[in-house]
């Protein structure tokens, strides 16, 4: 298989379709743009699990999503699509870089969900932007385009909090990615897994997720594990 792109935790293969191409999760992991970093054997396969039960439930829901099938334990096949290079954030609790920038204390309810982007680019670690920026760097071909990834971050949102609920875990934000498919619709592309989102244990308040690697509180793959035996037993 011909090895197309290799980011942090996936690595993207050429197909015989020149629409798809298979997408396989790595065991590594980093935070801080890339500062700290580590391997846990194991992880990989956890977040193409979970990422395969939440797209699938998604494109159950009407929101079209890049996964075709999962072909074994950390690959799936998925649609070739042309990633935005804007991280849609969408928050319901207070945390990190938010709590950090607004001095909002960890663990505050927001009035409403907010919907933020960044524009992905690790030399300048990911900026907040807003709708002028992505505009004047072309990140999109038109502004409704924003418009259309801000919808579907509030259908999404809408859609976890439920699904988390059902499994004992508090969503408090997520960053999901974008991509345009060879037809030049936007869909979901990319992971939804304990990396890319914030939940916590409804019951005892403990992290399940990548902060417990960002700020070294336990172990990833045990609280990734169950994660994914709640999200199975919800099923
Ligand atoms: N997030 C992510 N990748 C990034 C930045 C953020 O998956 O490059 C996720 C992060 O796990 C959290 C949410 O997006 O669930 C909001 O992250 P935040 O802006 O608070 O940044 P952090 O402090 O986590 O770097």
């Amino acid at each position: 298989m011909k090895l197309l792109y290799e980011g942090k935790a996936k690595r993207i293969y050429e197909t015989q379709n020149p629409n798809e191409v298979i997408c396989e999760y790595k065991d590594a992991l980093t935070a801080f743009n890339g500062e700290k970093a580590d391997t846990q054997s194991g992880k990989g396969a956890l977040n193409c699990a979970i990422t395969t039960l939440i797209f699938e439930a998604l494109q159950k829901e009407g929101i079209p999503t890049h996964l075709i099938k999962q072909i074994d334990e950390t690959k799936q096949l998925v649609k070739k699509v042309d990633i935005i290079p804007i991280e849609v954030v969408v928050r319901n609790i207070a945390a990190g870089s938010l709590s950090k920038r607004l001095g909002l204390k960890e663990g505050t309810k927001l009035p409403f969900s907010i919907v933020e982007f960044y524009y992905k680019n690790d030399e300048l670690n990911d900026p907040l932007i807003n709708d002028d920026h992505a505009m004047i760097l072309n990140l999109v071909d038109e502004r409704k385009e924003l418009d259309i990834l801000r919808e579907y971050g509030r259908k999404v949102n809408e859609f976890l909090i439920d699904f988390f609920d059902k499994t004992g875990l508090i969503l408090v934000d997520f960053k999901i990615e974008f991509g345009k498919d060879t037809n030049g619709n936007i869909i979901l592309a990319d992971e939804i897994t304990p990396d890319s989102c914030r939940l916590w244990d409804k019951k005892t308040g403990k992290k399940m997720d990548k902060d417990l690697f960002r700020f070294d509180l336990g172990d990833i793959n045990e609280a990734y594990k169950e994660v994914l035996k709640r999200i199975k037993e919800s099923k």
